[in-house]
């Protein structure tokens, strides 16, 4: 099969040469792209290998999981998409799956996993000591892998900290026009907003969103990143935003990112009530895997010590394992109280969270 892959890639690479070579000389000779070809799509002989669906994209974690075969001879198959696709695609291949594990983004997304019926309990003391209880799934269909707070970003030259203290206050008049926020149909603001009905009741949740579309400085468009672009561009004073995009951007190529970071300070509210939102990434266990056993192994491995630092900071994330300390950057924002929720909840609650959102007409 794979021979085969390879001399197709080659027979379309000299056809792409030969046509850039018949074309005329102003034309661009076509680009060829080799990586389109998904070569992890290739079907599974080994009955031990773990197929693993992950909207993961990190070197670190094929070097852990080249560890985890290293120490255990399982193979891992890594099969990349998006987290909402690879959803899609259990869904569709139901019993036929090969999925024995998938990894993505948000409690809230996890849960649509779950409640799809697409997951199975992980019954593991190693993974229960692991990780604690609240990161987990109440059923234990999913267990969190990395932490990250969703938190206020503010304009240094504009904004000092001790101006920001909850949430809830940047409803208050003084923030008028000043707040940059995503639009509601991300994952990530759901789960805010469906913590927040877990924490302070639906009244009180609905009053802060209907707050905080007041003090909009525009209306919510763009990515975590673009919240704060726009903030160090003067078009509102504080952003919320996830933690680790922060990393990202300092760490940037584009140097335009590096500036906008270099520029924001990171605040964690609520320290002194509810404490700060965090979510996670997380693994479920697939219900239809074929490879139950290894699968449950692979998430004793990423949650052990040994694995925890690596694979949380290669996202600038925080370790579930509390064992494991944070990387150096994530150190230098400080420690912060968070929530106290179990995660499970912020899909309970999101379809309440989404109809708020329509109530109060967030965008
Ligand atoms: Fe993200």
């Amino acid at each position: 099969m794979k021979k085969l892959f390879t001399l197709s890639i080659a027979m379309m690479l000299i056809a792409a040469v030969v046509a850039g070579c018949a074309a005329p000389a102003n034309e661009s000779a076509p680009v060829v792209e080799a990586e389109a070809v998904e070569v992890s799509e290739e079907k599974v002989e080994d009955p031990g290998m773990v197929n693993l669906y992950t909207d993961r994209h990190y070197d670190t974690d094929a070097e852990l999981y080249a560890q985890f075969t290293e120490e255990t001879g399982i193979e891992v198959n890594v099969i990349k998409g998006k987290g909402d696709e690879l959803i899609e695609r259990l869904t569709r291949e139901d019993v036929d799956t090969e999925a024995d594990l998938l990894i993505t983004a948000d409690a809230g997304r996890l849960f649509r996993a779950k409640d799809a019926g697409l997951l199975q309990t992980v019954e593991s003391e190693v993974v229960n000591g692991n990780v604690p209880s609240n990161l987990r799934d109440k059923d234990n269909e999913w267990i969190g892998l990395t932490v990250r707070g969703r938190v206020l970003v503010y304009a240094k030259d504009r904004v000092t900290p001790d101006m920001l203290s909850t949430y809830e206050a940047l409803t208050g008049p003084e923030w008028d026009g000043k707040v940059l926020v995503r639009a509601s149909s991300n994952i990530y603001n759901q789960s805010l907003l469906a913590s927040f009905i877990e924490v302070n009741g639906e009244e009180a949740a609905k009053e802060w969103a209907a707050g905080l579309v007041n003090n909009m400085a525009r209306e919510p468009q763009g990515n975590d990143r673009a919240q704060a672009t726009a903030v160090v561009a003067g078009e509102g004073d504080v952003a919320i935003m996830n933690t680790y995009y922060i990393g990202k951007m300092l760490n940037s190529e584009n140097p335009e990112e590096v500036t906008v970071a270099e520029n924001v300070g990171i605040f964690f509210p609520n320290q002194d009530t509810t404490g700060t939102h965090i979510n996670v990434s997380g693994a479920g266990l697939a219900k239809h895997s074929k490879n139950k056993e290894n699968a449950v192994k692979l998430i004793e491995f990423l949650t052990s010590e040994k694995a925890q630092g690596t694979f949380s900071s290669a996202n600038y994330e925080y370790p579930v394992n509390a064992n494991v300390e944070p990387s150096e950057l994530l150190k230098s924002w400080g420690e912060f109280k968070a929530q106290d929720i179990n995660l499970s909840v912020l899909g309970e609650n999101n379809l309440r969270a989404v109809e708020i959102f329509n109530e109060v007409n967030w965008q």
